[in-house]
């Protein structure tokens, strides 16, 4: 592939010297659940996203699942959640054995639309799951005021959001509670599974501190059945290195996003925009095309990734049956499921990547005239 979707060697290949010795030094000290690095890594992330608390749990699923739990979400209660996101945002209200209750997305932005989230609040409604979709965020300013109002939990899912901003303040430290996954491919990414939550609020924290250590404060004195879901040592020493350059990489992504928008546009390509409000930090570039399964094809053809996020709504998955909806019930999510399209985005892109991924574009669009 002469332009991979996403080269994480080619990160790898710019720290190193520094993640080696970090591992090594894990590797030395021999303590490796819960030991000084997640400890600091939780410090560094909450002063970074200005939040009180965080804790490191095993996967970004594991974070969401976790923060229901810790509110006593459960059977009989409804969490909002969009229909097009990734499955985990709603897989983890189905764990607790809550309904998820799903709104569209807007067009523009393929984040949640604050206006069905208020149409579809009944007295069942605990919390909303906002998804801030490829890096943009959803409207937070309005959907903080609605959750206000009708007494909400507001549980921003921030996996593919790291550094992104809504009126100059970071997603994730917005809601109540904001839920990270450091999965190897998201914009702040380790080399395994990881997550963590953050939040302002003591309760949750400490119940969740409880919930990732088998439901124990003091060891073998459990005082709840919890979980074994721990972020581990290993991985909070590789992602406090890579936390020192994310801002500069999410930087680079815009700058590349920038060049993507200056010269698909003129090829009448519809692109990611940035809305009123919203700093984007392009965890994915996903554009919008015609003839997609012929388009990923050209593509590959000349050697440029291409990937699709995500093939069918949530509603219309076998797993979804039961919640009752049908095709037609989102229209939006099942277009954006028809024609949207990620193309090639990481920091280390040159601009002659950029520059092939582009050309081949205008191919096989071209083609299809
Ligand atoms: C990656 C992702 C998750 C889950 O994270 P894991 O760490 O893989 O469990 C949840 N929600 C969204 C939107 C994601 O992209």
């Amino acid at each position: 592939m002469r332009v991979p979707l996403i080269d994480l060697s080619a990160q790898y290949q710019t720290i190193r010297t520094e993640v080696d010795n970090a591992i090594a030094e894990v590797l030395a000290s021999c303590q490796f659940i819960l030991g000084p690095n997640v400890e600091m890594l939780e410090r560094e992330i909450s002063a970074y996203l200005g939040v009180k608390h965080a804790v490191g749990v095993g996967s970004g699923t594991d974070a969401l699942l976790l923060v229901l739990k810790a509110y006593g979400i459960g059977p009989g209660d409804e969490v909002i959640v969009p229909a097009y996101t990734f499955f985990a945002t709603v897989e983890a209200v189905m764990l607790v054995g809550a309904t998820p209750v799903l709104v569209d997305v807007e067009e523009n932005t393929c984040c949640l639309k604050v206006h069905e989230v208020v149409s579809k609040i009944t007295a069942c409604t605990k919390a909303v799951i906002p998804v801030h979709l490829y890096g943009y965020p959803a409207n937070m300013g309005k959907l903080m005021d609605v959750a206000r109002s009708h007494k909400l939990k507001v549980i921003e899912d921030n996996a593919q959001a790291f550094g992104a901003e809504w009126s100059g303040r970071k997603t994730g430290g917005i809601g109540d509670v904001g839920c990270l996954s450091f999965f190897p491919s998201k914009n702040l990414g380790g080399y395994g599974d990881g997550g963590m939550l953050v939040t302002d609020d003591e309760y949750v924290c400490q119940r969740v501190r409880m919930l990732r250590t088998h439901g124990w404060k003091k060891k073998y004195f459990p005082e709840v059945p919890g979980h074994n879901s721990r972020l581990d040592e290993l991985q909070a020493a590789v992602l406090r290195v890579k936390l020192r350059y994310v801002d500069e990489w999410n930087e680079r992504r815009r700058v590349l996003a920038q060049q993507y928008q200056e010269r698909l546009s003129p090829l009448g390509v519809i692109t990611p925009r940035e809305c009123l409000g919203g700093k984007h930090v392009y965890h994915l570039y996903v554009i919008r095309v015609e003839g997609r399964d012929r388009v990923i094809g050209r593509l590959r053809a000349d050697g440029i990734g291409s990937g699709v996020y995500y093939p069918l709504p949530l509603h219309l998955t076998e797993a979804c049956r039961g919640l009752g909806y049908q095709e037609g019930s989102f229209p939006v999510a099942e277009q954006l499921c028809r024609d949207s399209l990620a193309i090639p985005l990481f920091p280390e892109m040159t601009a002659d990547q950029v520059q092939q991924v582009v050309a081949a574009l205008g191919d096989a669009l071209g083609e299809g005239r």
